[in-house]
């Protein structure tokens, strides 16, 4: 029937056949031969019914017949032309003028049979035009097919992090993908036709020459070579906060690209490559090398560096017979700081040290950290000693002035030792240790001062290290033992107190005095354990004299500020004076250590006097702190320091102003006034006129054994 009822070739290929042709006998005949090589045919018998249908759908072939009842093949065709331009029209046509079929192919006909046509000849034309079809079909899906993957390969190479690029035969950029604004900040229309030299600092252009426009192919192309690649301008400014850098260090593998003339011959097209952006790694690196050879905290070269330039400049000043100086610098009491103030002000302070110990130094100078509080000096020439002595004297007089760490103000101290080339050691390691040694003989002979090495001292103990280790020894070896010395009232010239004083009776070295070994125990944390053994032996033997019927005295005893940080530090003194049947008695703390962590400490002595421990503040006058503090602790008595009294010959000089300004401020406070260090009657006669309390020094005894104190107080019985 003709019209609507396609007829469908599941198997065949995907393709619509319309049929018009007005005599159904002829129709059907061509219906019948045709329908096997499409997928699905309609028929119409007239114009008006093939134009419903190809109004209805697209047809992608369409057998036309030139005459129709009610219209003309021609008229059909123009139509569809105009309508469905995919589809093609094969005209069928019982008109032999040849004037018909050209135009008709004129009108965009694929083909023309001639009516009657053999069943042969209509289907080999069909066949023809089904492959036809199929053949641009399969074109167009290639076609898109082909585009898709481009746009995927665009997609990869723009948003790849590389730069990836192609130059032509004179070197001028091709193309360039997006990476290459992230990575230099041009956009790539900005580059193509440019020279690749644009993108080439002055230095790296040989470099660049040789791997950029490359020549070569295979195994010798550039494969992942390291090259320099300026920024553009307007982004450095837009990235300077974040990088100082004005260039971009790249991975480079490029390649030639050729196009072969003939057998022998190849034409040079240009180049192709891939950049990666490898400065982070190359900081990365470059971090890494300057780890290994600096300390984080001050970014001052570590002890391996020192070492490496201290070797250098002795082979240097070997050859040319010159001197060179190794200083060997030590922060007093940095670890109170640390454990006093915490970490964080610990690091705060070391780091402000450093920079202020920088600013005392000549170029070529260097300074280093060899360990906590630690620090060496290299100044590699010296025209002498005296050129060395006038930069310690440099850097101690840049400590003066106190640091501002996290809102606390920390006075430092630092004690140097001094080891020269050639006369005190011409290897790295005998200077180091002459230098280390040389620091704590200035330790020694009260801190905040620098000495030199001398032969001397190579008999004197190996350094700080040393003594530590053996100090570590010493109590549980029992080397430590207890002097008194007696504080007596000056009005009737009696015991009225006893001072603690620790010594170290070292197998080797005789009794050790404690300015030799507390300062080292004060910085590496044994002074707890050394200063908790005086108390308990102190508070024995005080409580052996009161069952011995003896006077009754005072018993002072040194404390540190370390000690009195510890968070138990209240419970195990009030714990050692029960266990040894004490009531409080006298404690003496050193100004200078009293300064760091104040209210904790104001607290925890405060505890101490309601159980009647009497609070001393020793060595008054050398500390750096005020008046103010005074009047916040629960002091008993000031202890003015010996150098004053030293100081004294009885006439209004300084010595004098100073301790009778102390003794007037002391009554004024109301507290006892002891005085330190007297020597003489006449300096004794000065402090009785001024009203001073009591008094300890050699005058009287210096500080003894416990047989001897013994005796000492057994004197005054009667
Ligand atoms: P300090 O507490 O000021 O002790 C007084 C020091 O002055 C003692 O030195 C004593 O021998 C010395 N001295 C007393 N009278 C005279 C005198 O007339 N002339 C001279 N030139 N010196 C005199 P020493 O025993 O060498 O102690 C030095 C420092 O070591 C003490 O000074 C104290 O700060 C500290 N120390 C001693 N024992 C201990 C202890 O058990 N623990 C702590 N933390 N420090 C201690
Ligand atoms: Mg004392
Ligand atoms: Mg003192």
């Amino acid at each position: 029937m003709p019209g609507n009822s396609p007829l469908t070739h599941s198997s065949a290929p995907l393709i619509s056949l319309l049929i018009v042709e007005d005599e159904p006998r002829y129709l059907e005949s061509t219906r019948l031969l045709v329908s096997q090589y499409v997928h699905a045919v309609d028929t119409a018998v007239s114009g008006a019914q093939a134009m419903a249908l190809l109004n209805r759908r697209a047809y992608d072939l369409a057998l036309v017949d030139l005459r129709l009842p009610d219209a003309s093949g021609h008229d059909i065709m123009a139509y569809i032309r105009q309508h469905h331009p995919g589809c093609r029209v094969i005209v069928m046509s019982g008109d032999s003028q040849i004037d018909s079929a050209i135009q008709s192919l004129r009108l965009g006909a694929y083909d023309y049979l001639r009516k009657p046509c053999e069943p042969d000849e209509l289907i080999k034309t069909m066949r023809n035009a089904v492959a036809k079809l199929q053949l641009e079909r399969d074109n167009a899906r290639m076609l898109q097919q082909l585009e898709q993957s481009e746009q995927w390969h665009r997609l990869l190479v723009n948003t790849s992090p590389d730069v990836i690029y192609t130059l032509d035969a004179q070197g001028a950029f091709t193309y360039v993908n997006d990476s290459i604004e992230r990575t230099l900040g041009y956009a790539p229309a900005e580059l193509i036709g440019k020279d690749y030299l644009v993108l080439v600092p002055p230095g790296e252009v040989e470099n660049a020459r040789w791997r950029l426009n490359e020549r070569r192919t295979g195994e010798r192309a550039t494969h992942n070579h390291e090259l320099q690649l300026k920024r553009k301008e307007d982004l450095l400014s837009a990235l300077s906060e974040h990088t100082s850098a004005d260039h971009v260090v790249v991975e480079l593998s490029a390649m030639g690209m050729y196009r072969a003339v003939d057998a022998d011959h190849r034409e040079f097209l240009g180049s192709y490559g891939v950049a990666r952006d490898i400065s982070e790694r190359k900081e990365a690196e470059a971090t890494i090398a300057f780890q290994a050879y600096h300390d984080l905290l001050t970014g001052l070269p570590n002890r391996a560096l020192f070492k490496d330039r201290l070797g250098q400049a002795i082979v240097h000043a070997k050859r040319h017979g010159q001197t060179l100086a190794t200083l060997f610098l030590d922060m007093d009491r940095f670890k109170v700081v640390n454990d006093t103030l915490g970490h964080l002000v610990g690091d705060g302070l070391l780091q402000a040290v450093a920079q202020r110990l920088r600013g005392s130094l000549r170029e070529g100078d260097t300074l280093s950290r060899i360990g906590g509080d630690e620090f060496m000096l290299l100044l590699p020439h010296i025209r002498g000693r005296d050129n060395a002595a006038f930069i310690a004297e440099k850097i101690l007089a840049s400590l003066k002035q106190p640091f501002n760490v996290e809102g606390h103000e920390i006075f430092v101290g630092i004690s140097i030792g001094i080891a020269v080339y050639p006369d005190d050691g011409d290897t790295i390691e005998s200077l180091v240790k002459h230098a280390d040694i040389a620091m704590y003989h200035a330790k020694d002979s009260g801190r905040n001062d620098y000495k030199f090495f001398t032969s001397d001292l190579r008999n004197s103990f190996n350094g700080r290290l040393a003594v530590e280790n053996e100090m570590r020894h010493a109590l549980e070896k029992q080397q430590f033992e207890v002097f008194y010395q007696p504080q007596v009232a000056i009005a009737d010239q009696r015991i009225r107190g006893m001072e603690a004083l620790i010594r170290w009776n070292h197998p080797s070295r005789g009794m050790v005095p404690p300015n030799e070994f507390i300062p080292i125990a004060e910085d590496c944390g044994l002074i707890t354990p050394i200063n908790e053994w005086v108390l308990a032996a102190a508070c024995r033997q005080a409580s052996l004299w009161r069952d011995a019927s003896l006077p009754p005295i005072t018993m002072a005893v040194n404390l540190s500020a370390r000690q009195i940080e510890h968070p138990q530090f209240v419970d195990k003194f009030t714990q050692c004076l029960r266990e040894n049947g004490m009531a409080g008695r006298g404690i003496e703390i050193t100004e200078s250590t009293l300064m760091r962590d104040m209210d904790g400490s104001i607290e925890k002595l405060r505890k101490l006097a309601d159980l009647g421990v009497e609070i001393s503040i020793d060595d008054f006058g050398t500390g750096y702190s005020s008046l103010s503090y005074l009047k916040k602790l629960p002091i008993h008595t000031l202890k003015i320091d010996r150098s004053f009294i030293h100081d004294l010959n009885g006439h209004l000089d300084n010595g004098s102003t100073i301790v009778a300004g102390i003794t007037a401020m002391a009554k004024g406070l109301n507290l006892n006034v002891v005085a330190e260090g007297v020597e003489t009657r006449a300096q004794l006669d000065y402090l009785s006129s001024l009203g001073c309390d009591a008094y300890q020094g050699f005058l009287f005894s210096r500080p003894v054994a416990v047989d001897k104190a013994t005796d000492l107080l057994a004197r005054q019985k009667d």
